[in-house]
């Protein structure tokens, strides 16, 4: 890649890495722990939150995960209203439909019930309350909402996003199939409940896609170079607790302590990079996820050892020390990067994910690269940065 265009880069992640110091970073406060769930009406009714919009979907509503909620705010005298379309990959549409329910009912607070679809509807339906005067695109990108949300409570059913934690709101506009973040501090929910037992139902194949998303953010956290001391300890115990629990959590899901496990590795590694950003991995699956509705947990698994093979050597240092926190064994810096990333793709097999996205078409790659290339540069403050060329040819093997 052109040296110029390296520079640009780099300089343009040197002022955000600074910049960056200056937000307000305090995490949500955490209700946890099997049942936990229970204790969310009691600190409702102590924060003097009335009437809650919960934003769901409707495979959670028919699964009764949210029974135990109702009947608690039930109990407390709590009202509450129910968004249950959100679709996974959330659109404009669920977002608008979420505000309008919320001013209606005359709402004054929001539960996000669900993965990373419900979570990040219901937050960016959140950014349109305080924003009524701004449309989600007119949103897109970082530090367009800057005005205090409503009283925000995430509770995460998958264990993968860390959405609960992060800055972020993912968003789908249908029409244009592109995917996008609107990414702000005041969007961080002001309160998570972390309750496994909400995972027990998640089935495999979506408790192995989610499981790895979660491997994905802290590697890419990890990896880039934006980390501080913090960010580092968050995404290392993540990528510990990850290739401890995973594998249990797909093979037996009421496994209570691994499934723990993952929703705190989901957890730190969202504080990990929220702060710390993603990478090539994420622009990816972001474009793939607004091409073809790819599932975003789905395209990180596969797309996350292809690009640490592109990364080579400028990665090597920083993989040998992940693979000693999931002690993959020894050898030279490079022998170890290159047994962690035949460990993710040994922990993909194992689990049924492929290694190739077949749905690709050739034709679309010339675009998708493109949108790959404008979501990552400058922004990600990647190892190496990729060119459209090395993008092509990424997604060419990918799509083989
Ligand atoms: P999801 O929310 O789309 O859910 C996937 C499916 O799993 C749905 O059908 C849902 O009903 C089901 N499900 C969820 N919890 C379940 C449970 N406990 N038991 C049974 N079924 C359950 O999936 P996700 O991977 O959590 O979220 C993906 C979205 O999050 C994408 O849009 C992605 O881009 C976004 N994302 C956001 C952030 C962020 O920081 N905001 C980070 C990563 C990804």
């Amino acid at each position: 890649m052109a040296y110029l265009s390296k520079m640009y880069c780099r300089t343009y992640q040197s002022i955000v890495r600074l910049g960056v110091r200056f937000i307000n970073w305090t995490p949500p406060e955490i209700i946890s722990g099997v049942g936990s769930i229970k204790k969310l009406p009691g600190m409702m009714v102590d924060k003097g939150m009335k009437h809650p919009l919960i934003v769901t979907d409707k495979g959670l509503m028919g699964l009764h995960l949210l029974d135990s909620l109702f009947e608690g705010l039930k109990a407390r005298g709590i009202a509450y209203t129910v968004y249950d379309g959100v679709q996974p990959n959330p659109t404009i549409d669920n977002i608008e439909q979420a505000r309008k329910l919320y001013a209606g009912e005359h709402c004054d607070s929001f539960i996000a019930f669900g993965g990373g679809s419900p979570m990040d509807c219901a937050k960016a339906a959140a950014a349109r309350i305080t924003r009524p005067g701004k449309s989600v695109p007119q949103m897109k990108g970082l530090l367009k909402v800057r005005k205090k949300l409503p009283p925000f409570i995430a509770v995460p059913t998958t264990a993968g996003t860390g959405s609960e934690t992060t800055i972020v709101a993912v968003v789908s506009n249908p029409e244009t199939h592109e995917k996008y973040a609107v990414s702000d501090p005041v969007l961080r929910p002001k309160y998570a409940v972390l309750d496994p037992e909400l995972t027990f139902a998640l089935p495999p194949h979506i408790t192995s896609t989610t499981g790895m998303d979660a491997l994905t953010h802290a590697v890419e956290a990890y990896i880039g170079r934006s980390n501080t001391k913090e960010t580092e300890e968050y995404a290392l115990k993540a990528v510990k607790l990850i290739f401890d629990s995973i594998y249990t959590t797909y093979s037996d899901g009421n496994n209570a302590g691994a499934r723990e496990n993952m929703l705190l590795a989901s957890h730190y590694a969202g504080i990990a990079f929220t702060r710390a950003n993603v990478g090539y991995v994420h622009a990816i699956a972001h474009s793939l996820g607004g091409m073809y509705g790819v599932p975003h947990g789905l395209a990180n698994a596969v797309i996350l050892a292809p690009v640490l093979e592109y990364y080579g050597a400028s990665a090597y240092k920083r993989l040998a020390r992940l693979a000693e926190c999931a002690e993959l064994g020894g050898g030279s810096d490079r022998d170890k990067a290159l047994a962690f990333i035949k460990a993710v793709k040994e922990l993909n097999s194992r689990m049924g994910i492929p290694a190739v996205i077949d749905i690709i078409k050739k034709s679309d790659i010339p675009v998708i690269a493109k949108r790959v290339i404008k979501e990552g540069n400058p922004f990600y403050p990647v190892p190496k940065i990729m060119s459209l060329s090395e993008c092509e040819t990424i997604l060419e093997n990918l799509s083989v």
